[in-house]
């Protein structure tokens, strides 16, 4: 019959449009910016830093400036500059730190290359993505201080990726503390070894 696709359409459209009042799964629309939107874990944006302790920040950064990921980054949006000294990392042992870390959120294409060949898991992908601004520089240009995060909030945000990761850290913080404690051991010993023996009797 003529025109019976239409009908079949309407009807479509009919169910739907009834339905959304009764059916709270139908109610698509969210009221943005009143109500935050729930994204997906592996919804990704932007990187941030991730830090250790949200109450010392810039002392706490995973990051020891090895520059990886800013040679990696495809539109080169990344800008490190390292520190002159050294400063104990979350495990105490001293590391460089990045003196400046900008990223240019205006050229970043979210690609995570640059969380991908960090070797220290100190950069990760955001969810923030309400980032608009008036000023094209000093508003999409992001320093150090605006990208560290605490763990805590990659907690947040990715809770299986950031537990994966500290239980990776905590296993190799552990390893790393065997092979101390066992090249003390072997020093101590061969210091015993070597130590030439007294009171011993007198030679005829
Ligand atoms: S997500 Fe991609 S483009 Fe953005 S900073 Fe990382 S490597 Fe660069
Ligand atoms: S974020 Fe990772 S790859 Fe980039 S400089 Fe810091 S430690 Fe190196």
């Amino acid at each position: 019959m003529l025109g019976s696709g239409i009908l079949k359409g309407l009807a479509v459209t009919a169910k739907n449009f009834v339905g959304s009042y009764h059916n709270p799964a139908r109610m698509v629309t969210q009221e943005y910016p009143d109500v935050q939107p729930q994204l997906p874990a592996n919804y990704r944006n932007f990187p941030f830093l991730v830090t250790e302790n949200a109450t010392d920040p810039m002392g706490t950064m995973r990051c020891v400036a090895c520059q990886i990921c800013e040679k990696e980054c495809p539109p080169q949006c990344i800008y490190i500059e390292k520190s002159k000294d050294k400063k104990p990392d979350a495990n105490g042992k001293l590391q460089l730190y990045p003196a400046v870390f900008d990223i240019d959120t205006a050229v970043c294409m979210s690609c995570q290359l640059c969380v991908e060949v960090c070797p220290f898991d100190a950069i990760k992908m955001d969810h923030v993505f309400a980032i608009a601004a008036t000023n094209r520089f000093s508003g999409l240009l992001l320093n150090r201080e605006e990208l560290a995060k605490p763990n805590t909030y990659f907690h947040e945000i990715r809770p299986d990726e950031a537990a994966e990761v500290d239980g990776r850290l905590a296993a190799e913080r552990a390893a790393a503390e065997e092979k101390a404690k066992a090249a003390a051991a072997a020093k101590a010993t061969a210091a015993t070894a070597t130590k030439p023996a007294t009171g011993g009797a007198a030679a005829p």
